[in-house]
């Protein structure tokens, strides 16, 4: 069979390979002059291809398509992953949280053996963003660079809307809609946030471990706990990423950060009955420096409305209750999230309901398939959105016909 394969990204990659392999005739169209632009970016360079735990495990960090992608990652999981890469002479290591890397370190391995190794028989052709695609007949027409192309099935893996310099702007969509398909609105995930807050500009690039993120989204209450950082005008870093995959549906959001997430109320107040008692001539300052990074500790008073020259003796009950509660939940005023380009991955994209999640063929449209990012799935930070990539191009594959 005559196979076109839109986009050379990670689904587009793994499933063009596959099907060479089974004797189809596999043309790729790539507008980049190379394969796998995003790819090298990934996991700071160091490209996080899975995240070695069991499916169910997996499941849990799949914010959108749990049971729709469930079936494809029991078909091929991530010890299977593992297996493939090695099968392909990739080196690899698994670090903390399950994360798997080239042993080297560069993403560039990873895309090395999928270009040369994996696809070594499929045709690509590069320079070439595909501007449409429709039916003549039982076929498709595949137009690149004005020019027309005959195929007797067409797979979409052209990705999601970030990082638009990747290549990936959305085309996919452009593709589904042609042939009947919903999309489902695309929202930033994996994004960091926007604050209103004026103390952010004092506050940027200063980073805080072991606190905790907490959120109401829409009556939801949600919580994060890790390292996360101040930015230009908001806040990003892991636990940030992650709630912003949670929350960018939401309607009506409030934040806060528990800096003390070990101690109870209670537990803080008495630490800082004691700080009080054996520094009863020094201000409020010199205390909460004991307590929290130095940025932070310079605007606290202000944010929770205290006088940052009081002396300690002076600090009333009602006063220090206010320093307790906010330690405990130092409020944040919601302002968005980043513009999708800043945005890991896409949230929203190609209507799973029309989507077989057996072959990833559309039920709508006989020949034609959509792999990866472009499907409304998504998945928080570990190697999970690799892992969908070529979970869903290995059934589309496998069950080709
Ligand atoms: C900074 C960053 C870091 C990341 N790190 C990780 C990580 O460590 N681990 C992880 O699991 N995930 C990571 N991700 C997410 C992951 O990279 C994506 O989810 C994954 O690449 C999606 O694969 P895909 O095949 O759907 O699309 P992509 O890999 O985006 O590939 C789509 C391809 O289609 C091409 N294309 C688009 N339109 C056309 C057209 N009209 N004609 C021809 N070609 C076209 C594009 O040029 C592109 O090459 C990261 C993402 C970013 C942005």
């Amino acid at each position: 069979m005559r196979v076109a394969v839109i986009g050379a990204g990670a689904s587009g990659l793994f499933v063009s390979g596959l099907l060479a392999k089974q004797g189809h005739d596999v043309v790729v169209f790539e507008k980049n002059d190379k394969v796998g632009k995003k790819l090298f970016i990934t996991g700071k360079g160091r490209c996080n291809f899975t995240n070695v735990c069991p499916v169910e495990e997996f499941l849990k960090n799949v914010v959108r398509g749990q049971k729709f992608l469930k079936g494809a990652l029991y078909n091929f999981d991530s010890n299977m992953c593992l297996d493939f890469f090695a099968s392909l002479g990739l080196k690899y290591k698994v670090e903390r949280g399950n994360r798997a890397f080239p042993e080297s370190d560069k993403s560039s391995d990873v895309i090395r053996v999928l270009k040369d190794v994996h696809c070594k028989n499929v045709e690509f052709v590069f320079d070439s963003e595909v501007s449409s695609v429709y039916r003549a007949n039982e076929n498709f027409v595949v137009v690149s660079n004005g020019k027309k192309n005959d195929f007797d099935r067409v797979i979409v893996a052209t990705g999601g809307k970030s990082y638009q310099s990747t290549g990936s702007t959305g085309f996919g969509y452009k593709v589904a809609k042609e042939f009947g398909h919903n999309i489902v609105e695309c929202v930033p995930a994996l994004c960091p946030i926007k604050l209103k807050d004026k103390f952010v500009k004092d506050l940027q690039g200063v980073s805080l471990k072991n606190v905790s993120l907490k959120a109401e989204c829409d009556g939801k209450k949600l919580e994060e706990f890790g390292e996360m950082l101040f930015t230009d005008a908001g806040i990003s870093g892991p636990i940030v990423l992650t709630m912003s995959s949670l929350i960018n549906r939401g309607k009506d959001v409030k934040l806060c950060i528990d800096f003390k997430p070990a101690l109870s109320e209670k537990q803080l107040d008495l630490r800082l009955l004691r700080d009080f008692e054996e520094n009863k001539n020094k201000d409020l300052k010199t205390i909460l420096k004991g307590l929290l990074p130095k940025a932070v500790a310079d605007i606290f008073p202000r944010a929770v409305m205290l006088d940052e020259t009081k002396k300690i003796h002076d600090i009333t009950k009602a006063e220090r209750e206010k320093i307790v509660s906010g330690l405990k939940n130092f409020a944040l005023k919601y302002d968005g999230l980043y513009d999708l380009n800043s945005a890991i991955v896409t949230s929203g994209g190609v209507d799973i309901t029309q989507i077989n999640p057996k072959t990833f063929e559309s039920k709508i449209a006989n020949g034609l398939y959509f792999l990866g990012e472009v499907l409304d799935v998504d998945a928080l930070t570990g190697g999970f959105s690799l892992q969908i990539a070529w979970a869903t191009a290995y059934s589309c594959a496998k069950n080709f016909v």
